[in-house]
């Protein structure tokens, strides 16, 4: 309970400190020598936390390796997670239950990424809703600016590793510039421009001169109405398009009904929500990297 001295407003504090356990508790102002631990909401959040960390940090993934994190519900053990976090990287608006485990039980430093990527609503990427567009990491550029922000802040949560953790988000970043380099170059002067696929996880892709057309809209939950299905028969015999992609948290069914009654292929586009059984050995890297190569070959790149 040492550290527990160091905070200044410890009796404030207490309540949450019986909730959370004592190891898991830091302030602001207190080292944590003996393990910084960090909750990340998603995937590609728990990714950058794990890069910037470098072995500095224990992170904890909120959302199930399988699970998909729309609509998600904590269990107990992951609102502990979030009440003991010294730091909960987060995205407002994309899942409640995280909000509000973070409204309710963080005792730690938060990080909304909605606070620190411009998102863009639905809408500029072609669909007809003014909700914002969660599926930000499909642009490398913006994942790095908050690899930059975890860094800033686990160098606040534990200054003896600032240098480390500054030099792994530069890293970061110079990753995830070249995949995004890759792209632009892989997208240019392919013969086609349409991508089907599954739900609207893509639109941020299409700033690489791609349009995605969605069957199931802006949630994996969601059914394709007849007039839906119909329509985005209709464009893929007019676009030429080759291929149907389902992804790999949801059930491809639809996906490939729609690309064996059109005649097209179906192929796997993974939106990188999460990892799940026969994608744990990957990371967001080589997921990018094979969502591009799959891209290359249905839109003849
Ligand atoms: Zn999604």
């Amino acid at each position: 309970m040492k550290r527990l001295a160091a905070a200044s407003a410890g009796a404030a504090l207490l309540g949450s400190v019986v909730l959370s356990g004592c190891a898991a508790f830091t302030d602001d102002s207190a080292t944590s020598a003996d393990g910084v631990q960090v909750a990340a909401a998603f995937y590609p959040l728990q990714y950058v936390a794990d890069r910037v960390a470098g072995g500095h940090a224990d992170v904890e993934n909120l959302t199930a390796p399988g699970g998909e994190p729309h609509d998600l519900e904590l269990t107990p053990k992951e609102t502990a997670d979030v009440a003991g976090a010294d730091l909960v990287l987060y995205q407002r608006g994309f899942q409640p239950s995280v909000d509000d485990a973070v409204d309710e039980n963080a005792t730690g430093d938060t990080l909304d990424v909605a606070d620190l990527v411009d998102l863009v609503p639905f809408r500029d990427h072609g669909v007809d809703s003014d909700e914002l567009d969660p599926h930000f990491w499909q642009d490398p550029v913006l994942l790095a600016d908050v690899g930059d922000a975890v860094a800033k802040q686990l160098a606040k949560v534990d200054p003896d590793h600032a240098d480390d953790y500054t030099a792994n988000a530069a890293d970061l970043r110079s990753d995830l510039e070249q995949l995004d380099q890759e792209y632009q170059a892989g997208l240019t002067g392919c013969e086609r421009s349409t991508v089907v696929v599954s739900h609207d996880a893509f639109g941020y892709l299409q700033r690489y001169g791609i349009t995605m057309e969605a069957i199931l809209g802006l949630s994996p939950d969601a059914e394709p109405t007849p007039a839906d299905l119909a329509r985005l028969e209709k464009l893929i015999q007019e676009d030429g398009v080759t291929t149907v992609f389902s992804e790999s948290l949801v059930s491809p069914e639809t996906a490939e009904q729609l690309a064996h009654d059109t005649g097209v292929t179906s192929a796997v586009l993974d939106p990188i929500e999460g990892l799940t059984d026969e994608t744990a050995d990957e990371d967001y890297l080589s997921l990018m990297r094979s969502n591009l190569s799959a891209l290359e070959e249905a839109n003849g790149c």
